[in-house]
Order: structure tokens, then C-alpha cells, then sequence
């Protein structure tokens, strides 16, 4: 262990540390809790515009517990990980009947509410609060599993135990917030995954990974592991008015409570009318493409749909009573008008098709599908 580690990382701190990001004006709970959701498994650069947004639209719990879902998922489209915005706003309706829409100033309270781990909690009691809490997010990881020779990866229970017992010696009972701040300033700025600036580090004498020239293999990867393909059509239903047809998906499950084109499985897609109308179509060709989740790829097949199309869907299995004419007001369909957007929130595939869609009538290409 290094006695001074505190020390030393609040000197560099100090000198060199972030002070200046949203989140660090006026760190309350409510602030660091967003800000901390918001930050993993994304950067710091892409996190700013969304905080911002977030912050306006719901400066308090109370305001974030009271929007419709739709809304609190439209400012999170692009972030990814849109469990993380559900169970935002879902603690925040707990906490307006429990709390008195506060958050608990506990690590074990904290860990109760939904979406709030052990890290996250000790980030809000520790910069909000001052109390002395441990954080193990990414960035400390990376540093601990460096400076102190913890080899295996982070995501097995040993090696996660040993890491949690070093955050938890090493954190101090005085600047805690700051300490925090720059436990997590040090693994963003200077322990970078890559190509880390080991000679502006404080701990760079005493670092294991740096003296053995370990800096690649801690800490240790994943285990890699093959995963599935999956295959979808998306079919993007366009109306006279220019706007396209989606649906609510489920709010459990793969994109919950997100806005997505129709699907269906290609095989039943290839027996339907749509399919020899398709051989002569004058709508814009969008490119097939691949989105990967954690645990699976889905190929996605985008199939642009005419209105003078839209009659042989009838009966297409798996699309419920989209083709007829009440489909806009059936609840869970809509029309969607991507030049005046709705305040929902859409799946990644369906931003991506609206972007190739608007740069594919700029350059007007159209070409058949042929299934
Ligand atoms: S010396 Fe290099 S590898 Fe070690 S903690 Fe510092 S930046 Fe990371």
C-alpha cells in the first residue's frame, strides 16, 4: 500500500484536476446521481450536452418524477443503455412517496432504489455529502488494477472483492469529495485505457503495471466469447405526408419504452403481396446494416414502404392492426414526422435510418429492393 496515496492524489488534484464540468457546479444529489448514471459506459464529452438538457427540462426530482416516460427517454435518445433512463425516472417517482423526494444520505439506502449500485452510491455520498464512501467505477478500477499489480478481470467477484477492499483502505475521511473526484479525474485524464501518461503520474515509482512495463494487460480483459446473429426486417411504412409509422415497443425487454419501426421476420416478409410490389418500388433504398447489443448482433433489414404499398401488408403476422386505417390512433402506433420530431424516445436503428433517409433525398437515390 502507498502510505500517502491521499496526499498525493489531492496535491495532483489540486494542480491538475477537473473542476469545471457541469455536474461539479452545485454537486447536490439529485446532480451527482444523474451525472453519475449518465456517465457510465459513456464519456465525459458526450455526457455534457445530455446533463445540460436533462438538467433544464427536470432541475428536481419532483419535476423528473412527474414527466411521462416518452419524455424522460426522448432526452435520452443517443446515450444508449436506455434501462439506465427508465430507472432514472422510476427512482425518482419512489423517491417523491418515500423520501420526500430526496435521496438518502446512506450507501445501504441508496443501493436499494433501482439502478443505483454500490459505486454510484458512494459517488453521491461522497461528493454530495462529504461522507466518507468508496467508489469502484471504471476509471478507479483501471488505476487500482494498475498501481497495484491486481491481475484478472475486474468483472470476476475475486478480483472485483480485491479491488473494492484497496478503494475502501486507501479512501480518507478528510476532502473525500475531492478525492473522489480525482480518483476518477486520474483514470479519465491520465491512466487512459490506452497510452496512459505515466510520467505525469504521482504514483508512477511506486506503480506495478508501470514498472514491469504491464500497462496493456491491467487490468484484464473479458474473456471473449462468441455471440449470435440475429436477423430482423424493419419496415418503414411512409405516409403521403412524409412521416413513418412506429410503435411503442414493450417497456420491459430489448428497447423498452422506445419508439421503433414495425418488424417482421424476412421469411414471412418474401410471401406477402409487398414483396413483388417491392421489384418495382420508387422508394429510396436504405442499406441493410448491423446494431450489437451485449449479448447478440441483430442485421437489420430496412424495407422502405410506399403508401400506395401500404394495402399489401393486410395480415402480415407480428404487425397487429398497423395496416389499417385507424393505425395512427391506435394506442402504442403513431405517425412520425422526423423534420418536426415527437418528444419520444427512438432506438439507435431508427435515428440511423432517419439520418440515411434524409441523405438519400438529398442525393435523391433510388433503387429497387428485391427481397
Ligand atoms: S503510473 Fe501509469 S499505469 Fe500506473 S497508475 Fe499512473 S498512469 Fe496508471
Amino acid at each position: 500500500m502507498i502510505d500517502d496515496f491521499d496526499t498525493r492524489l489531492l496535491a495532483w488534484f489540486d494542480l491538475h484536476g477537473r473542476k469545471h464540468l457541469p455536474w461539479q457546479r452545485s454537486p447536490t444529489p439529485y446532480r451527482v446521481w444523474v451525472s453519475e448514471i449518465m456517465l457510465q459506459q459513456t464519456q465525459v464529452s458526450t455526457v455534457i450536452g445530455y446533463f445540460e438538457r436533462f438538467m433544464t427540462r427536470f432541475p428536481t426530482i419532483n419535476t423528473l418524477a412527474a414527466a411521462s416516460e416518452d419524455e424522460v427517454l426522448h432526452l435520452w435518445t443517443g446515450l444508449g443503455y436506455y434501462a439506465r433512463g427508465r430507472n432514472l425516472h422510476k427512482t425518482a417517482q419512489r423517491l417523491t412517496r418515500e423520501y420526500n423526494a430526496e435521496l438518502p444520505q446512506t450507501v445501504a439506502q441508496l443501493i436499494e432504489l433501482p439502478g443505483i449500485g454500490r459505486s454510484t452510491a458512494g459517488a453521491i455520498v461522497a461528493i454530495a455529502c462529504g461522507g466518507r464512501a468508496t467508489i469502484l467505477d471504471g476509471n478507479v478500477k483501471r488505476v487500482l488494477a494498475r498501481c497495484f499489480g491486481v491481475a484478472g478481470w475486474p468483472g470476476q467477484t475475486r478480483v472485483a472483492a480485491e479491488l473494492w477492499q484497496i478503494a475502501a483502505t486507501l479512501t480518507p475521511t478528510r476532502r473525500v469529495n475531492d478525492y473522489t473526484q480525482a480518483m476518477m479525474d486520474l483514470g479519465a485524464t491520465l491512466c487512459t485505457r490506452s497510452k496512459p501518461n505515466c510520467a505525469a503520474c504521482p504514483f508512477s515509482v511506486e506503480c506495478v503495471a508501470h514498472q514491469s512495463g504491464q500497462t496493456s494487460l491491467l487490468p484484464g480483459k473479458k474473456p471473449s466469447k462468441k455471440i449470435p446473429v440475429r436477423q430482423t426486417c424493419m419496415l418503414l411504412i411512409e405516409n403521403q405526408q412524409g412521416e413513418f409509422l412506429l410503435q411503442k415497443r414493450p417497456s420491459t425487454g430489448l428497447w423498452g419504452g422506445l419508439w421503433s419501426f414495425p418488424e417482421v421476420p424476412l421469411e414471412q416478409l418474401q410471401q406477402t403481396a409487398l414483396a413483388a410490389s417491392l421489384k418495382s418500388t420508387t422508394a429510396p433504398l436504405v442499406l441493410p446494416f448491423r446494431h450489437t447489443f451485449t449479448h447478440f448482433h441483430l442485421d437489420i433489414r430496412p424495407i422502405h414502404v410506399t403508401y400506395a404499398q401500404f394495402h399489401t401488408l393486410a395480415g402480415l403476422p407480428g404487425l397487429g392492426n398497423v395496416t389499417g386505417p385507424s393505425a395512427v390512433s391506435e394506442p402504442g402506433s403513431s405517425w412520425y414526422d422526423p423534420q418536426a420530431p415527437q418528444t419520444v424516445g427512438l432506438t439507435r436503428p431508427v435515428t440511423r435510418i432517419f439520418q440515411q433517409l434524409a441523405a438519400l433525398h438529398k442525393t435523391a437515390s433510388i433503387a429497387p429492393h428485391g427481397l
